[in-house]
């Protein structure tokens, strides 16, 4: 039997405000244990959750680049459940009047098919405190750090129709691309600032039911989210041509031994409309003002890279995937590089070197005015390709201008002529077997030929000039 695979992915994503989402305490989980808290994130009986504005701001900034339809009216419920995390006994999350509804990502199929995952609604929810189990010493003890308590998240839940490990990976990162560019979030799974849980089941091929899913949390990139996946449709496959059927449950991805286990059948505790934060109201006018902070979205922006830039498509996809990127790009464009030089400066000499250090844009000493200034003098003829590529190395162990570089470490190029015209002939004389090959029609006798006289110049010749002094000297 053919099967096919139906995937809805739920995603789980830390919002990047200032406070939490209820009390003034700062919104870092990472800080030392239990600093950031209040008698509210505390959770004490008899305390009022004060909702923040940022943080509806940021949720409808994130709803709004997944295509969201905003729902003017919205409101909390408590969501019941008793662990040590959650000592309260209910989170905050909206269950019957989500935040926004009927959203959607376009993303690229293998076949290189473009396609339409829906998102079925995006709602907030608090977060729970965060367990730390110490197993050194006699007793093995758990310890709650309430940092994290009550920190925003937006849940994102997609429509099931995703269909294979790789156009969940695809959706992951389009999701993570639109919701970074708006501001509201960071969106790493490394970091934990995004986390994935995946619905899948699977049914003949061709059918439109919708069979018994399996969930499964725990991967923490989105490589892994594809292998689960993979490994989940393997195994309900395994079962179902065993003649054994498929329970719901969740299952956790061990990325070790890269397999999912069961860990708890699935627990829906009840839902029920939270009396103590106000319902929310969204007027037009404010609704009017967070859509006006928009950016210009990667798709628009794709499009104007190639038509203003004359970029290829894939170029433009590349330049224009992170904000901060598309930035620096165009940075360097308007002070006057060709686009196409900008891209190939950018993402094959600057983008390697920089992940070799672990640097991002914007902790990163190469500044856009840095770099544009190094490849102007490559495109002046003051250096030479291989010395440009030397100087940008200098350029993140120091903070002088390129051009001071260049002086004082004798980068600049030589293009005086009496100086290469002794060089050629110095090669000449020193590799007559190779004068010969190229009399005889060795076309590559050439290329070593101007390899010698670059070397003997420390790579600092002019290999244009090079060339035509021995093009001239060999007739
Ligand atoms: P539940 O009530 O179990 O939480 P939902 O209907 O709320 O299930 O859906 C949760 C997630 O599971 C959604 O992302 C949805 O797309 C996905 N989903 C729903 N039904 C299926 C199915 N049969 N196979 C795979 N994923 C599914
Ligand atoms: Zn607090
Ligand atoms: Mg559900």
């Amino acid at each position: 039997m053919d099967y096919e695979a139906v995937i809805g992915l739920e995603i789980h994503t830390q919002l990047n405000s200032e406070t939490k989402m209820f009390c003034s305490c700062p919104n870092r989980p990472g800080d030392e244990p239990n600093r950031n808290t209040c008698p509210i994130c505390l959770w004490m009986p008899g305390t009022i959750p004060k909702f923040s504005d940022q943080v509806l701001e940021k949720a409808t900034l994130a709803a709004m680049a997944l295509n969201c339809e905003i729902q003017k009216h919205n409101a909390f419920d408590q969501k019941v459940y008793y662990y040590p995390d959650l000592p309260k006994g209910f989170q905050l999350s909206q269950f019957h009047k989500p935040l926004a509804k009927n959203g959607w990502l376009e993303i690229m199929t293998e076949d290189g098919v473009p396609k339409k995952i829906g998102i079925r609604q995006v709602h907030m929810e608090e977060d729970v405190a965060k367990l730390i189990h110490e197993t050194e010493g006699r007793t093995p003890i758990s310890l709650v750090d309430f940092n994290r308590a009550g920190t925003p998240l937006i849940e994102i839940v997609s429509e099931p129709d995703i269909r294979s490990p790789y156009e969940a990976m695809e959706y992951i990162k389009a999701l993570r691309t639109q919701i970074r560019y708006v501001g509201s979030a960071d969106c790493s799974m490394e970091q934990g600032t995004m986390r994935v849980d995946a619905n899948i089941s699977i049914r003949p091929k061709g059918s439109d039911q919708f069979n018994t899913k399996v969930e499964v949390k725990n991967m923490n990139s989105i490589h892994n989210v594809g292998d689960a996946i993979a490994y989940e449709i393997n195994r309900q496959m395994g079962r179902l041509s065993a003649g054994e059927s498929i329970v719901l449950h969740t299952r956790l991805w061990d990325p070790e031994k890269s397999i999912t286990a069961p860990m708890r059948g699935k627990f829906e505790g009840p839902c029920i409309p939270d009396p103590s934060v106000p319902q929310i109201v969204i007027s037009d006018e404010w609704l009017e003002n967070i859509r006006s902070q928009l950016p210009e979205m990667p798709g628009r922006k794709v499009e104007r890279f190639v038509r203003e830039y004359g970029l290829p498509h894939d170029e433009g996809v590349l330049m224009s995937m992170e904000k901060d990127l598309s930035e620096y790009f165009e940075a360097v464009v308007q002070e006057g590089i060709s686009p196409r030089t900008a891209v190939h400066w950018i993402a094959s000499q600057l983008m390697p070197a920089m992940r070799e250090r672990n640097q991002t844009l914007s902790n990163t000493p190469v500044s856009s005015d840095r770099l544009t200034e190094l490849i102007a003098m490559l495109e002046r003829d003051e250096i030479n390709a291989k010395s440009a590529k030397d100087v940008m190395l200098k350029l993140f162990e120091t903070d002088e201008r390129p051009d001071v570089i260049v002086k004082k470490y004798g980068f600049k190029q030589v293009s005086d002529m009496n100086e290469l015209e002794v060089l050629v002939d110095t090669i000449l004389s020193a590799n007559p077997d190779a004068v010969d090959d190229f009399k005889n029609g060795v076309a590559k006798a050439m290329g070593f030929l101007i390899g010698q006289a670059m070397q003997a110049s420390q790579g600092k010749a002019n290999p244009k000039l090079i060339r035509d002094i021995l093009m001239t000297k060999l007739g």
